[in-house]
C-alpha cells in the first residue's frame, strides 16, 4: 500500500483504505472518464491478447484518431478540443460493452481491446462509434452546435499475430488507411496473404 498506519490513532484504517483505492484509480485511468492510460491499458491488453493467443479465442483492436484535430484546436482553441475529448470518452465508454477495453492511448487517440470479438463484428461497433460522434460529439460541446468532428478508426482482429505490439502495428496501419482513404471512415485490417511452402 502507498500508505503505511503509523499512528492508527491518528488515521483510521478506513481511510488508509480508501485513499489508496484512491490512488490506484488515479495511477491506471486518464483524466478522460472511463479511460485507462497507456501503461495500464498495456497491463490489461498484453494479458488479454496472450489469452486468445493461447486458447485461439477470437480478438479485436481499434485505434481511433480524431480527423484534424490540429486545425480544430486552432480554430476553437485547446480548451474546446479538450472538452471534445472529455465528450467522445463518454461516447466511447457508452458505446462498447463492459468487458472491453476503453484507452487513451495518446493526445487525441483511443485504443478499444474487444476480447471475444471478430473483426467484423468490432468494425460494425467502430462504424456506430463513428456516427455518433459525427452526429453527436460537437453538439454536446457548448458553443459547437454546427461544427463538424469526426474521427478515422482502424480495426484489426487477431490473426497471425505473435505479439500485442504486432496486433496494435496492424490495427495503426488499417487506421492509416483510413485516413489516406479520406478520413472519417472505419478501415478493416486485410490480412496479407503469406507466403505458402510446401
Ligand atoms: P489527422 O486527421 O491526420 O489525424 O490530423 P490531425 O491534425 O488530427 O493530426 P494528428 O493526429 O497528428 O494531430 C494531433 C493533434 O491533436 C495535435 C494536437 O494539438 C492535438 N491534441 C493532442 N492531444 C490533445 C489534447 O489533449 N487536447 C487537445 N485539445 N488537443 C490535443
Ligand atoms: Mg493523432
Ligand atoms: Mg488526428
Amino acid at each position: 500500500p502507498a500508505l503505511e498506519a503509523r499512528d492508527e490513532s491518528q488515521v483510521s484504517r478506513d481511510e488508509i483504505e480508501t485513499t489508496n483505492k484512491a490512488l490506484d484509480q488515479m495511477s491506471m485511468h486518464d483524466v478522460l472518464p472511463g479511460c485507462l492510460n497507456r501503461r495500464a491499458f498495456f497491463e490489461t491488453a498484453v494479458p488479454s491478447f496472450q489469452r486468445a493467443h493461447e486458447q485461439r479465442l477470437p480478438i479485436t483492436f481499434i485505434m481511433m484518431d480524431f480527423d484534424h484535430f490540429k486545425s480544430f484546436n486552432d480554430n476553437y482553441g485547446h480548451q474546446v478540443g479538450d472538452e471534445v475529448l472529455k465528450v467522445t470518452a463518454r461516447i466511447l465508454t457508452g458505446g462498447v460493452r463492459n468487458e472491453d477495453v476503453l484507452c487513451r492511448y495518446g493526445g487525441e487517440e483511443f485504443c478499444i481491446v474487444m476480447p471475444g470479438t471478430g473483426g467484423e463484428e468490432a468494425a460494425r461497433v467502430a462504424e456506430q462509434l463513428r456516427i455518433t460522434i459525427e452526429s453527436r460529439a460537437a453538439k454536446n460541446v457548448r458553443g459547437l452546435k454546427d461544427v463538424n468532428i469526426t474521427a478515422s478508426f482502424g480495426v484489426c482482429e487477431f490473426a497471425q499475430h505473435k505479439t500485442c505490439e504486432d496486433l496494435i502495428r496492424d490495427a495503426d496501419e488499417a487506421l492509416y488507411m483510413a485516413k489516406e482513404q479520406g478520413r472519417n471512415r472505419v478501415n478493416l485490417h486485410k490480412p496479407t496473404l503469406q507466403a505458402v511452402t510446401a
